[in-house]
């Protein structure tokens, strides 16, 4: 945790002027005019951290819950990271696995010939 996100989540108090943002500590910590876009700013904060280029990242698969595994010897275990639509910028694991066994259903659930 650094000292940015130890202030959230921020407390939005709105004046007639101005909207005073706290946090969470009950501190003043802004000023804005614009809260939607402070509140933008908090979700992007909030949102699960990006590893560094190289570090291995697991997280529980979206799809069945159980750990992604990055040195597993069995490809299937490995973590595919994904955005999420809602445009919060957060990402969710998944096994390489269960992807694929969703894009071969979806496949054959739209083309019932194709075998590969
Ligand atoms: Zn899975």
């Amino acid at each position: 945790m650094d000292e940015m996100t130890k202030a959230l989540p921020l407390q939005y108090v709105d004046g007639p002027d101005y909207c005073t943002v706290r946090d969470a500590q009950g501190k003043d910590f802004a000023l804005t005019m614009q809260p939607a876009l402070m509140k933008a700013m908090e979700a992007a904060l909030s949102a699960q951290p990006a590893a560094p280029v190289g570090e291995l990242r697991d997280g529980p698969c979206f799809y069945c819950g159980e750990m992604t595994s990055s040195l597993a010897g069995n490809p299937g275990k490995w973590p595919l990271i994904f955005c999420q639509p809602d445009g919060t910028g957060r990402v969710k694991y998944h096994h390489t696995s269960c992807v694929v066994t969703r894009l071969r259903a979806a496949a054959l659930s739209t083309n019932p010939g194709e075998q590969g």
